[in-house]
């Protein structure tokens, strides 16, 4: 069986569009609008010749009551269906709570965690990711899922989980 890859993390911090990254084309519905991803759509990705079926999550209402939950909730559903999974933070946020509330299933759940933090477009942004490291899930994957910035690197660590 081909190994699952699920993508969480809160709404707009650009899952859909690593998902794109990821697949090499646009397929992953991207939208300024946060919340328009179903619950969970499954597509078929390879990397360096290794096949994987990669999990793109969303589907909640940014403007819900008890968001946290309703994320993590969804976050726990994918991840008990993957073999790892794939953490999106925008790193030019920083770590919210609905963040922290997701970190918890991903450590209950025992399966490796990937960290991408997205949203470094250019240099002078990568400092905002180092207080990712906060999170205890190691080093924090420096990416902009947009102009593909260190997505191959990214993508070499989660294979090695994979
Ligand atoms: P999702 O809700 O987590 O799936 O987020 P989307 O992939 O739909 O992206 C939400 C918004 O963030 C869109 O306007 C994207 O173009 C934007 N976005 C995604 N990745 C990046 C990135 O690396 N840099 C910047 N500047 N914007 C991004
Ligand atoms: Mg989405």
């Amino acid at each position: 069986p081909v190994p699952v890859l699920a993508v969480v993390g809160r709404p707009n911090v650009g899952k859909s569009t690593l998902v794109n990254r990821i697949l090499g084309r646009r397929e992953a519905v991207v939208e300024d609008v946060p919340g328009v991803t179903r619950d969970r759509v499954s597509y078929d990705a390879e990397w360096n010749g290794r096949a994987f079926t990669v999990v793109d999550t969303g589907g909640w209402d940014p403007d819900a009551r008890g968001l946290a939950e309703r994320i993590a909730a969804q976050a726990e559903i994918a991840v008990s269906l993957a073999d790892a999974t794939l953490f999106v933070v925008d790193a030019t946020v920083g770590i919210t709570d609905a963040d922290e509330e997701v970190v918890k299933i991903l450590r209950r759940s025992g399966k490796p965690v990937i960290l991408a933090a997205n949203k470094v477009d250019d240099e002078r942004a990568e400092a905002e990711a180092y207080g990712l490291w906060n999170l205890g899930l190691g080093e924090p994957y420096v990416v902009s899922a947009l102009h593909g910035r260190g997505s191959g690197d990214l993508l070499d660590a989660v294979l090695a989980v994979l």
